[in-house]
């Protein structure tokens, strides 16, 4: 009889995996019916910690999230069938009341209420990269949203809703260099770094798996005491069904088209969460590393935009208050930066620069012995180094 660990159930990239195997010529609503079959075969199993997680064994939050999934395997069910049928409501052309149906089940569970998520405030640093075009000359506005006057040109994202124009960040330049598929022609993008003014002004939906972060802080023995005491048991539940629903908008996108059907429930999510007056999304790239700590750089975060029908009025007002972008830069060897060159840079600036020491040097740390699949240390990389220049230029006009 097979078993279950527990750690390795909440792994994004197993569930990549799992739904990878899935893939064949079928529709997306089998996909969809097939991965909940597998998801529910899993809470079936016995579980058992597998050789690689044993340290996991007796910790109390372990255990309670063991007991919270075992116990509600009939209320997950019914989460992953009200995704599945408010897709198929969608896909047979009833739109309204696929979202409808939707906004009820996220309603009854308070999805949005995210009291015991992790604290992502340090995360204040994007990225954002475009493929140059021969001949072009970039200025600072093409690395922003699409202009109100030019919502033709509006795509269909994973994270999009018809006719608006967002803008899509990415948290590191490992992440666009994946996004984009930007390899190793560095040359031919050019690139910008964000940085966010004032992040409590910035409430977004965190859409992603928040318990491979949990446990690993386990591991690495720094758990936040306070989630272990004091997280309820209808909160860890939340968490679950927030993991699932992630998992339900991860599918790979399989075909090249107009309708992409793997967007649908993003799409729609996308719809409830601008209802609620959210103004973004941060959620994973479907292009993750088995490496949790690699994985963990993969966040993009899509921000949505007022239209404004003010003819002088192209850019959304509260994204160009609150951010600060440097003009286009162009990857060379002569602009990679050393952590240490770019530390002291900071320390000669102004006091008010001190508020983002402390963010840099969070984001520096997590950059510094980041390994991908254990082998190639991202920020020794010459396109890891230019991710310290691209921050001193932001940093230079702030
Ligand atoms: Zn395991």
């Amino acid at each position: 009889m097979k078993k279950i660990c527990i750690i390795c159930f909440f792994d994004d990239y197993r569930h990549k995996r799992i739904r990878s195997i899935l893939y064949r010529n079928q529709k997306h609503i089998n996909l969809l019916k097939r991965y909940r079959d597998s998801i529910d075969k899993m809470l079936s199993l016995k579980s058992e910690f597998c050789k690689r997680h044993t340290l996991y064994k007796n910790k109390p939050y372990i255990n309670q999230v063991e007991y919270t999934l075992k116990n509600n395997k009939i209320k997950i069910n019914e989460f992953m069938d009200e995704l599945i049928s408010s897709y198929q409501t969608f896909i047979h052309g009833k739109h309204i009341l696929a979202y409808q149906n939707l906004k009820l089940a996220f309603d009854k569970i308070d999805l949005l209420n995210q009291a015991y998520d992790h604290n992502n405030s340090n995360n204040c640093i994007f990225f954002r990269a475009r493929k140059k075009k021969k001949g072009k000359f970039y200025f600072k506005e093409d690395l922003f949203h699409i202009k109100f006057s030019k919502i033709e040109l509006v795509g269909n994202q994973r994270y999009s809703s018809t006719g608006q124009p967002f803008l899509y960040l990415g948290r590191s330049l490992l992440n666009i260099k994946e996004e984009l598929e930007i390899e190793k022609k560095y040359a031919q993008f050019v690139y910008t770094c964000y940085i966010i003014k004032d992040w409590k002004n910035f409430k977004y939906f965190r859409l992603y798996n928040t318990f491979e972060h949990r446990f690993y802080s386990y591991r690495m023995n720094k758990f936040e005491e306070d989630i272990q005491r004091n997280e309820k048991d209808s909160d860890t539940l939340k968490a679950i069904f927030k993991f699932l629903l992630s998992q339900f908008c991860s599918f790979k996108k399989r075909k090249k088209g107009t309708f992409i059907e793997e967007y649908v429930l993003p799409q729609l999510i996308v719809e409830y969460v601008k209802e609620n007056n959210f103004k973004g999304i941060m959620y994973k790239s479907t292009k993750l590393f088995r490496d949790i700590e690699a994985s963990d750089h993969m966040y993009n975060l899509v921000l949505f935009t007022n239209y404004s029908s003010d003819e002088n009025i192209d850019f959304d007002d509260f994204l160009e208050k609150n951010f600060v972008f440097s003009d286009p830069q162009n990857y060379n060897k002569s602009n990679q930066i050393k952590l240490s060159n770019l530390n002291s840079n900071i320390k000669q600036k102004k006091p008010d620069f001190n508020k983002y020491i402390d963010i840099i040097a969070y984001h520096d740390s997590q950059y510094l012995n980041l390994k991908i699949n254990s082998r190639i240390n991202f920020g020794n990389t010459p396109f890891g180094k230019f991710q310290h220049h691209l921050i001193n230029e932001t940093l230079k006009i702030l």
